[in-house]
């Protein structure tokens, strides 16, 4: 923020979320009890178009971390270079608990508690952790009911038959793909040569993995909430994310509930690690896909990587960061990293209200060209400012706020 020169002023609208909303959603169980989880939705700021940001169903999600979270999508949304501001919503409950009824009751009461803060311009949520397409529709179909109108607009991240759009499942990975090969390419490395492990088996780290492998790199550690697969000659992609879709779980081909054939498993040369392991293997590029401050103060100085690609947002604590800095490794920031997976929800946005369906080949390209922009951007300002990759993202995304906040007259000019 230095960088900046912010005045006292500015920096307290920068570092403010405009509103902070709060509920409590009570549903009935299966059994017939009821219960009760906090939901939130921070919508952090709207200067540049309607609040955006994802709904994660997660134990840990707070005030706190949604807030943290939904200034990150302000700044994503800018250095992406789409028209939308910043918003992050959560309810504290354990999905793995919870039925599909369940589930769909959770979905249908967050919108019925948040609906008029909500809508095409006003605050289009996504999925995040624990939520899925079919979530998206369920708060779809309420807001549409509560309003009385046909809104798609109102979410993205919705199932292609219900006002999807093709790409979005693939596009954080995507995204995040074409950003590593760019630089890959921009420093004479060749993917055949390196190796690759990635934390968090869902849907940006499945994908990630899949989009690495095909590239020619050597994925030789994947992992879930449950633990990790590691194979110094790389694990079979496929076949691991056949197994996670037949069972649930990414070791679903050698382990039947408690009981592992850990035979099998020696003789396809892959061994059970944590996810600690994980992060501390020597490979050459590492990506956090699964949550935030993974990589911390305590386990920094031991993280072997060259290249670490921010899929998850806000794996790195600062601390971390100031330790990894020194050791010349490179950092994709998850503003940059992981931007794909909002562009191609501004590109759902579009045809939502414009009727308009796109292709894949018309998704991929497009998205290709806004990461490669935003990428260009980044890199002209970290040369420019010689700062990380980090600092940079954040100068590009809070200075293009800024501009806008300047025309609305939130800050003097
Ligand atoms: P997801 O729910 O599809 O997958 C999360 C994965 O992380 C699962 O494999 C889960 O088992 C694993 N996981 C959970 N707890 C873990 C732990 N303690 N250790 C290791 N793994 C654990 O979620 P997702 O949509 O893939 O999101 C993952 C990250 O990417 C989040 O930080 C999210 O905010 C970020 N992200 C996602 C998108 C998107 O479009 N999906 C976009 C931008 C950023």
């Amino acid at each position: 923020m230095q960088h900046l020169k912010l005045s006292d002023a500015e920096r307290k609208i920068l570092l403010s979320p405009q509103n902070i909303l709060k509920q409590e959603l009570t549903i009935k169980r299966d059994d017939g009890s009821s219960v009760t989880f906090p939901a939130f939705r921070v919508q952090y700021n709207n200067a540049r178009g309607p609040y955006k940001g994802g709904i994660r169903f997660h134990p840990l999600a707070d005030e706190e971390e949604v807030k943290a979270l939904a200034a990150l999508m302000a700044v994503k949304t800018a250095v992406a270079g789409i028209p939308f501001g910043g918003a992050k919503g959560g309810v504290q409950c354990d999905p793995k608990t919870l039925s599909k009824r369940e589930l769909q009751e959770v979905s249908r009461a967050y919108v019925r508690a948040f609906a008029d803060h909500l809508g095409p311009d006003i605050d289009c949520p996504a999925p995040d952790v624990n939520t899925t397409p079919e979530s998206m529709a369920w708060m779809r179909d309420e807001y549409e009911k509560i309003k009385n109108t046909y809104a798609p607009a109102m979410i993205t991240g919705k199932p292609l038959s219900f006002g999807g759009s093709c790409g979005r499942d693939k596009a954080t990975a995507r995204g995040g793909f074409f950003i590593l090969r760019d630089y890959l390419l921009g420093h004479q490395l060749e993917p055949k040569n390196l190796t690759v492990a990635v934390q968090g088996f869902g849907n940006a780290g499945a994908h990630m993995a899949h989009f690495l492998q095909e590239a020619g790199c050597t994925v030789v550690a994947v992992s879930d909430s449950r633990g990790g697969m590691y194979s110094p000659k790389g694990l079979n992609i496929q076949r691991i994310e056949k197994a996670k879709e037949q069972t649930g779980r990414i070791v679903g081909e050698y382990c039947e509930a408690d009981v592992c054939h850990t035979e099998r498993m020696k003789r396809d040369g892959i061994e059970f690690i944590s996810n600690e392991q994980l992060l501390e293997l020597s490979c050459d590029i590492l990506v956090p896909a699964a949550l935030d401050n993974v990589i911390h103060e305590g386990n920094a100085a031991n993280i072997k990587a060259k290249i670490i690609l921010e899929l998850a947002n806000g794996p790195i604590t600062p601390e971390a960061d100031a330790i990894l800095d020194p050791k010349n490794i490179i950092v994709i920031p998850d503003v940059l990293a992981n931007a794909g997976g909002v562009t191609v929800s501004y590109f759902e946005w579009v045809q939502g209200r414009s009727g308009e369906q796109w292709t894949d080949a018309e998704v991929d390209a497009l998205l290709e060209r806004f990461m490669l922009d935003a990428t260009r951007d980044v890199r002209a300002a970290a040369e420019r400012e010689r700062v990380s990759l980090r600092r940079a993202a954040f100068l590009v995304g809070v200075q293009k706020m800024m501009e806008t906040m300047r025309v609305r007259g939130w800050i003097s000019n």
